[in-house]
Order: C-alpha cells, then structure tokens, then sequence
C-alpha cells in the first residue's frame, strides 16, 4: 500500500444525507478493496499494519488535514466531505451540538461519552438500502443514512416504515458493536456495503445475511406504525436544516436543537418512573411495547443498585438515560417525551409533569437531580424540573427573565406568523 495519499481512480458522488460509514462501504465495494484500505488511501487514518480498525469517531467529524485529505483523494469539495459526517446535524440536534453540551467539547467525547448518538450500531431501512434503481445504486446498493445514527429517527418517511434495528437474520448488530471499529471486518474485501457484518457466535464466521428488502421480524400493529410515522414526520421537519427553527415546549418557543435535549431529559424520567406516563402513549400496542423494556431496565437498574450499595461499583444512571435500541420502543417513549412538551400551558404542564417528577424523587432522589438538570436543557423545561409545584411564581419569573432574551410565548408567536 503506498504511504502517500493518491487521487482514486475512480470516485463516487455521495448520495442525499449519505454517512461516511456509506460511503466507505461503497467505495471499498467500488474497488474490491477492503474499507481500511479505502480509509489508509483517503488519508482518514495513518498507516500503521497492526491496527485493523477505522477509528468511530471519524462517523462524526474530522480535524481540518484529514478532511482536507480526504476530500483531494476522493475528489469531493471540502462541503461534500464534510456532509458525510454527523457533527453538522447538531445544528438542528442539540444532544449532538458541543454549543449546547459543555460536557462534549471534543469530537471524541461527542461520539465516546454520548450514548444519544448511536455509534457502534445503525438503524436501516431495508428499502432504502435496496437502491432506488438508478444503475450505481443498483451496483453498490443503495445509501446508509446520517440520520440512523440519531434516536429520535426510528422510521423512513419515503418508505413509510419503521427502521430495523439488527440482522433479521443472526439478530445481532449488523456492524457488530463490540468491535470499536467504524465497520466491522474493515480489513475484508469484496463484501456487499448491504451485508450483515456481525460475527455468528457458534461458527465465528460472518453473518453475511443480505439485509436490502429484509422485512421485520416483529409484527407491529398497523395503528401504532401510522402513529410512529406522525412523529416521525414531526421530528424530521425538525431536523431538516430548512425546517422551522423554533418548536413549542410547554407554551414557549425554543429552537429546534434544543428541544430534542428537551426530549431526552423527559426519555430518561419516563422511564425511570413508568408506568406513571402510560395514559400518554399513543397506542396501547405502544405502551405494551415500553413495559417490556421498563421492566428490564428496572429489573437492572435494581441490580446494579444492590451492587452499590454493596460498594462493588457506582450507581449506573444510563439504564434509564439510554435511548431504546428497537425503533419502536424509541418512537413509543419519543412520543410522550413530545406529548409532555405539546402542553400549551403552566397549569396542564404541572398536571402532566407532577406525577412524574415526584417518581422520579421517590425512587431515586440524587439520580432525579441529574436528569432533571441535565445540560442544555431548554428554560421552560428548567423551570418545571427544578422549582417545587407550589412555588406558582417560578414559571411567571422564568417568563420575564427569558422574554428579555428573546423567547417568545407560544400562542404570541403564534399570532405574529
Ligand atoms: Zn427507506
Ligand atoms: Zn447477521
């Protein structure tokens, strides 16, 4: 392999919001190259022989050389390169903005530190994955989407069906997880970009199953799926960088990135205290859904308070902080978390949120504090979470201190547009 980067003979033009992970996989399959290859080439990563990995922080962003690099050797303009990374959808999703989150300031905390990106594993849609007929599409299959990567994204709008979370067929990762690598068996070549890479435990060889046009293994109800697809059409015009920049959050205006920290605050309290949020999910075929997952996220989080409590280990708050793997679980938990936040008002916001926040105290006072302070928060969010229910004055006091910021109330806006 030759030490100096070299111009592809060939290159490939990204598709729409297509990730560097994608990409790869298609330039690996473009040129029967293994994707650590493609990746020593295009001067993402340096060439030492004995590492077999593609770095997972490179799904996120890249230090000006290797975009720089990487941009010349694939022939990309520095815009097209940098589209392929996650780090500019955290203009529009906060839990990805280190503007909002002091706590992620480096690329590496971004992608290491937050479990609200999903780095080690994607979601698919199996259509999606297909093509869309077109000749290169047909070739190297069809484009693995930035957006997968983030949990409020559990449905394909185009395909209007719910995401696949695994390989229908080994039901595992299908980027096998645990390998910290970008892509599973980097180091393989003439492997389809649509192939389950997962390692099968019993044989130890590739899964390899095809996972273009797969169908979910689960049945789910089609009224739950017509729900899940409103809200994923809520949040995609959310996310879209034309999308409308500001949202409703309890009877206020935030900006978008915001509200979707907002969201995961209000994911980590439902679950720490469901069943209490119940009556607000949209189906009951959904609620069944969270109680299985409730159930086992209690049942952990009990374990793993009995070892602190026996001094093996801290207490762990991210059994209820994780957002869930499966996409409709994740739709279903979304859904109250926007139904908590579509409350027009102070009066029915406390009615919503008091049951929840008193669980939360009741089963864990210190845990509750983290979630309920949780960095980036939006102010009305703030003042709900951390002032008591009888102090009435807090939200009026939060209003003057924010009006003079610039925040709007939802129904003055409202009247304005
Ligand atoms: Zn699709
Ligand atoms: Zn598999």
């Amino acid at each position: 392999m030759a030490g100096r980067l070299r111009l592809l003979p060939r290159s490939l033009d990204p598709l729409e919001d297509e990730s560097i992970h994608g990409y790869l996989l298609r330039l690996a399959h473009r040129f029967g190259a293994a994707p650590l290859e493609i990746a020593v080439r295009t001067g993402l990563v340096d060439p030492v022989p004995a590492r077999n990995r593609i770095p997972v922080r490179l799904l996120h962003d890249l230090d000006e050389r290797r975009l720089d690099a990487f941009a010349r050797a694939t022939r990309l303009t520095r815009d097209e390169a940098r589209g392929l990374l996650t780090a500019p959808l955290g203009e529009r999703y906060g839990p990805l903005s280190a503007r909002l989150l002091a706590e992620f300031r480096t690329p590496k905390g971004m992608v290491h530190n937050n479990r609200w990106i999903l780095t080690r594993t994607t979601r698919y849609c199996p259509r999606c994955l297909s093509g869309d007929g077109t000749e290169i599409e047909e070739r190297h299959g069809g484009c693995w989407r930035r957006a997968w990567r983030l949990p409020p994204v559990f449905a394909c709008l185009r395909h209007q069906r719910l995401l696949l979370s695994g390989c229908p067929r080994c039901g595992q990762d299908v980027n096998a997880a645990r390998t910290g690598s970008l892509i599973a068996r980097a180091s393989e070549a003439g492997l389809h970009p649509a192939q389950c890479r997962a390692t099968v435990p019993s044989t130890r060889a590739m899964c390899g199953a095809g996972l273009a046009g797969q169908e979910d293994r689960l049945p789910r109800a089609p009224s739950a799926v017509a729900a899940l697809l409103r809200l994923q059409h809520h949040f995609d015009g959310l996310l879209d960088p034309d999308g409308p920049k500001l949202v409703g959050s309890f009877g206020w205006l935030i900006p978008a990135a915001q509200y979707f920290i907002d969201l995961r605050a209000l994911s980590a309290l439902i679950f720490m205290t469901w069943p209490r949020a119940r009556a607000l999910a949209d189906t009951e075929a959904l609620a069944v859904l969270v109680d299985r997952e409730a159930e086992e996220r209690h049942a952990e989080f009990a374990k793993s308070r009995a070892e602190a409590k026996a001094g093996r280990r801290r207490q762990a708050s991210h059994h209820y902080s994780d957002p869930a793997a499966d996409p409709a679980v994740a739709g279903a938990v979304l859904g109250i978390a926007a139904r908590l936040l579509s409350a027009p008002d102070e009066n029915e916001t406390h009615e919503l949120m008091a049951p929840i926040i008193d669980g939360a105290k009741e089963r864990n006072f210190s845990m509750s504090y983290q979630f309920r302070r949780l960095s980036g928060t939006s102010y009305p969010l703030q003042a709900i979470l951390l002032t008591s229910r009888q102090d009435r004055g807090a939200f009026q006091r939060m209003g003057q201190r924010i009006e003079g910021q610039g925040f709007r109330r939802l129904a003055a806006a409202q009247r304005l547009t």
